[in-house]
């Protein structure tokens, strides 16, 4: 995997958290938006010397600076898990499917659907397809594919807004590995960045 390079932040950037970016921005995001009294702990747990007098700014540029791509990996996983771990699928959800102002496509309109609609068709190692209202949702964990072929999915998955048939499947695959899933797509809506880890295909993947 490449190491990324993180950049400072100027003030600028940061009123732009809703806008994905790559995923080399995730994690100052993250630590922008985590507390001193915390950012200062985990700066010493990751063996950074405290030194006194720093900004907020100021840590956090030294921790992108100096922590190893490893550590900064583990340290993205943590905040994420602090942030997330506790989090359930309908918060998850919540998060996912906020109303993105500046999209036409809107949310999916998840009234329309029970999950009583859907019928599992085939499922896998970490992979399901179901068959619903006439389109074919897959979640692959392993190939990491969301996939749906209604006409939402094509048009809303360049913002990785998922339908209602892909929400539909993610109530009804095993809760740990729809939270996989969630977890991913609302770290990319707030903090950008780690929806790129799916794939998200507009055209019947099976
Ligand atoms: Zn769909």
């Amino acid at each position: 995997m490449a190491t990324q390079r993180y950049e400072v932040t100027s003030p600028d950037r940061q009123s732009q958290m809703a806008v994905p970016r790559p995923d080399g921005d995730v994690l100052s995001a993250l630590l922008r938006d985590t507390g001193m009294t915390v950012l200062v702990m985990l700066a010493e747990k990751y063996g950074l010397r405290r030194v006194p007098g720093l900004g907020k700014a100021q840590i956090i540029e030294r921790m992108l600076r100096r922590l190893s791509p490893e550590d900064q990996k583990r340290l993205e996983e943590e905040l994420i898990a602090a942030r997330y771990g506790q989090a359930s699928i309908d918060d998850l959800l919540d998060i996912v499917l906020e109303h993105d102002a500046g999209h036409p496509a809107g949310r999916p309109r998840l009234e329309e659907m029970s999950t009583g609609d859907a019928t599992l068709v085939e499922a896998g190692s970490r992979r399901w397809v179901y068959t619903m209202r006439g389109h074919d949702v897959v979640i692959d964990l392993a190939g990491r594919v969301l996939a749906c072929d209604c006409a939402f999915f094509g048009f809303a998955s360049k913002r990785q807004m998922p339908c209602k048939h892909l929400v539909t499947a993610l109530r009804l695959v095993p809760p740990v590995y729809a939270r996989e899933v969630l977890i991913d797509l609302a770290v990319a809506r707030r903090f950008g960045g780690h929806g790129s880890r799916w794939n998200f295909e507009g055209h019947r993947a099976a």
